[in-house]
């Protein structure tokens, strides 16, 4: 009985093993729709993944438009232990440090610990003459400053390498995080170098729109796509999806209830280099028209991004070429930020944009990361305002669902898609 017993367990143990050795050894195609940082990622760590063979295995970046066209490429690129899901930040928090080492970020993509802090102020008006001359008489400029500046910041509580707001109208600073708990990237030299990365070990580039994902009774076999050169329908195999499509998801996937919030921003080259902060306000505007909450990014290349509230006026266009910039809403963003600085006031406008940030609308507001019910289709979506700081903890999970089945570098079961379908 006890030999039975044990010729048994070794028969099953020893088809297990087959098993295992016929699902490595099988070929993958593997699609990643959308080349947003989320799909970018997906790709990277697929390409890093033990199991991966470029020999046998596929990987091919399905992207609509252009990679990082979206809100990946037009983000404020704010990185936080204090963001969330708590359940993802930390892992993606580490792998961006590990990314960073690994790739030269600091020179690539602008990666570097920042200060960040909450910021309330009462803006100051701006006369037209001021404006035209450049000079503003009102305010107190801090490359000057006077015992009287400098007494206006101490009393705010402004540290006193935050130099570049102006004293007058200034009513609080609260730091909101301490030494090692806040880091930035440029979002779209980011994208776009994990992007090269994966290419670098064997992942495709395919400039494209997917507009089905083909099934048959044992999961997903194919993607058929409008290429962006030809305008032609092509369909390629596919043993593995991943839809990554940020706001779009739904053009995809109909099930799957991610909406979409347009916000506009804007970078300015200050007159002079200003110190690394990223700062959330709360800015009175002259004459007490509103508070607006611009949020405020000093970057290393010597510029600053600044992003507005987000609107749902103009809903969410068929790609990202078809964006509407509203200029009154870019401009609205310049005249509050110039406002608390001449910085920024006096500076540059280089930039002035709008992109579309997907939205969970289900309770928890995701991401949702893992396997969709089909065999063979993920999801990783739904990032919200997260998306940078959680890319490459999602791109890690995703090449885990693929090659091992399970998440296995963090505890997801709340971002399941299957909890919301
Ligand atoms: C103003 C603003 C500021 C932000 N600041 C920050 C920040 O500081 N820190 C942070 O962590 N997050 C931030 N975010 C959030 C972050 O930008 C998003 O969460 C993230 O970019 C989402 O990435 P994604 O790849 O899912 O989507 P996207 O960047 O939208 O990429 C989706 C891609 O899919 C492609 N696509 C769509 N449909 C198809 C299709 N059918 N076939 C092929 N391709 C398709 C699109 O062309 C697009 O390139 C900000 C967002 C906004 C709007």
């Amino acid at each position: 009985m006890e030999s039975s017993t044990s010729k048994l367990a070794s028969l099953v143990s020893h088809s297990l093993k087959a098993i295992a050795r016929s699902t490595m050894a099988a070929e993958r195609e593997i699609v990643v729709i959308g080349g947003g940082i989320i799909g970018c990622c997906s790709a990277y760590y697929l390409t890093r993944h033990p199991s991966y063979d470029p020999s046998r295995h596929k990987i091919t970046i399905l992207e609509a438009t252009e990679i990082a066209g979206g809100a990946s490429g037009k983000a404020g690129g704010l990185i936080a232990l204090w963001a969330y899901p708590s359940n993802i930040v930390p892992l993606s928090y580490k792998l961006h440090a590990e990314l960073a080492k690994e790739h030269n970020g600091e020179q690539r993509w602008g990666y570097r610990q920042v200060n960040c802090g909450q910021l309330v102020a009462k803006g100051r008006v701006i006369s037209e003459k001021q404006k035209e001359s450049g000079s503003d008489a009102s305010s107190i400029s801090l490359q000057k400053r006077d015992a009287a500046a400098v007494g206006k910041l101490r009393a705010a509580g402004i540290p006193s390498d935050l130099d570049w707001v102006v004293p007058d109208g200034l009513r609080a600073y609260e730091s909101m995080s301490g030494p090692g708990e806040t880091a930035q990237v440029h979002p779209y030299l980011f994208t776009t170098s994990i992007a090269k990365l994966a290419e670098e070990k064997g992942a495709k580039i395919v400039l494209g729109k997917a507009t089905d994902i083909g099934q048959g009774p044992d999961g997903v076999k194919s993607v058929t796509y409008i290429d962006k050169a030809t305008g032609e329908s092509n369909t390629i195999p596919a043993t593995d999806v991943v839809v990554a499509a940020g706001p779009w998801t739904r053009s995809v996937l109909p099930q799957i209830s991610i909406s979409a919030t347009r916000a506009h921003s804007v970078v300015i080259r200050p007159t002079r280099p200003v110190s690394a902060y990223t700062l959330f306000t709360n800015i009175e505007l002259p004459g007490g028209k509103a508070i607006v909450s611009p949020e405020i990014y000093a970057r290393p290349d010597n510029t600053v991004y600044a992003c507005g509230e987000g609107d749902r006026i103009v809903p969410l266009p068929s790609s990202t070429e078809g964006v509407q910039v509203d200029q009154s809403r870019c401009q609205d963003i310049i005249d509050a930020v110039g406002s608390i600085s001449d910085e920024l006031r006096l500076g540059e406008v280089i930039t002035r944009q709008a992109c579309y940030l997907p939205n969970v609308d289900a309770r928890g507001g995701g991401p949702l990361i893992g396997f969709t019910g089909v065999k063979g289709l993920y999801l990783a979506a739904g990032h919200t305002c997260w998306g940078i700081q959680n890319a490459p903890g999602t791109g890690k999970l995703i090449s885990e669902f693929v090659f091992e089945g399970a998440a296995k570098s963090a505890k997801i079961p709340t971002l399941d898609p299957q909890r919301y379908l």
